[in-house]
């Protein structure tokens, strides 16, 4: 699909948002994610929001929060609303700050009878999980003690992307995790809560993260969460280096070292984004 039928697909005045974590350097892949998010928006007289997804405070580094705003400057990116600096993110915008919004979330699934609690390690389960405590009883709040999302084991998804796509999350995933065992909400309940309150209407993201849009669509529709059950997706393939990919540790592929090339390399990493966003 060209970039011009991709633009053809999407509601007009979309609002979306750029949503990088501070765990690491940006690399190409990001890079080509934003320029896609904002072109889509720009192209439709939409509204963009930056979003720096923060609440892994163990991981969050200042040095990469300033990553992200030297990168969008670079790239050209501009956005209407977040924050415009790393002091900004930390005083304003800092998910921090929306804990008790996210643990609400948390609360209104518990509440409904859609949650179990598990005191599994991640090596006991693998990626799928197996449901050992589902039919524990275990109490909710003992300490070291995560919450999970019950899943049925046949459980699909239906997303909603330029086709609409089945995702097998019974399968897939199993019963995931809300709230992890140091008692921190999880990125999805984190995402899908910003994303609703922030009224999102089309998500632009790599394929690497269908399972978590498969994930935040189910806790959408058990909460009741109707904006981001009726948001527009396009999962985009993802950017390779000798057929891996890139990862936050991406060395010379990260942005810190291509903006050493100033103008002329920003342009020509936008001359090789519309060569990508021209075969999606
Ligand atoms: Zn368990």
């Amino acid at each position: 699909m060209s970039l011009a039928e991709l633009i053809a697909g999407i509601p007009e005045n979309p609002r979306s948002r750029i949503a990088p974590t501070p765990s690491g350097l940006l690399h190409r892949g990001n890079a080509f994610n934003f320029l896609l998010t904002w072109t889509l928006v720009r192209q439709k007289q939409g509204t963009l929001h930056l979003r720096i997804d923060d609440l892994d405070s163990a991981r969050r580094r200042k040095e990469y929060i300033e990553d992200i705003f030297e990168s969008l400057h670079w790239l050209g990116i501009d956005w209407d609303s977040g924050p415009r600096n790393s002091t900004e993110q930390q005083n304003i915008f800092s998910q921090d700050l929306r804990l008790r919004r996210y643990h609400d979330l948390i609360q209104r699934l518990i509440d409904h009878g859609h949650c179990f609690a598990c005191t599994c390690s991640r090596t006991e389960t693998g990626p799928v999980y197996p449901g050992t405590c589902e039919a524990k009883n275990l109490p909710l709040d003992e300490p070291g003690t995560s919450i999970r999302l019950r899943v049925a084991q046949g459980e699909i998804v239906q997303i909603k992307d330029r086709v609409t796509t089945s995702f097998a999350i019974g399968p897939e995933t199993g019963s995931f995790v809300i709230r992890r065992k140091d008692g921190l909400p999880s990125y999805q309940i984190a995402s899908v809560s910003d994303d609703e309150d922030m009224q999102m209407n089309l998500i632009v993201r790599g394929m690497d993260l269908l399972p978590s849009t498969a994930m935040q669509t189910l806790i959408a529709e058990k909460a009741g969460l109707l904006n981001f059950k009726n948001a527009s997706f396009i999962h985009h393939s993802l950017i390779t280096k000798d057929g891996e990919k890139l990862s936050k540790s991406a060395g010379a592929e990260s942005l810190r070292v291509l903006r050493q090339g100033g103008e002329e390399a920003a342009k020509s990493m936008r001359r090789e984004f519309e060569r990508w966003a021209n075969a999606l």
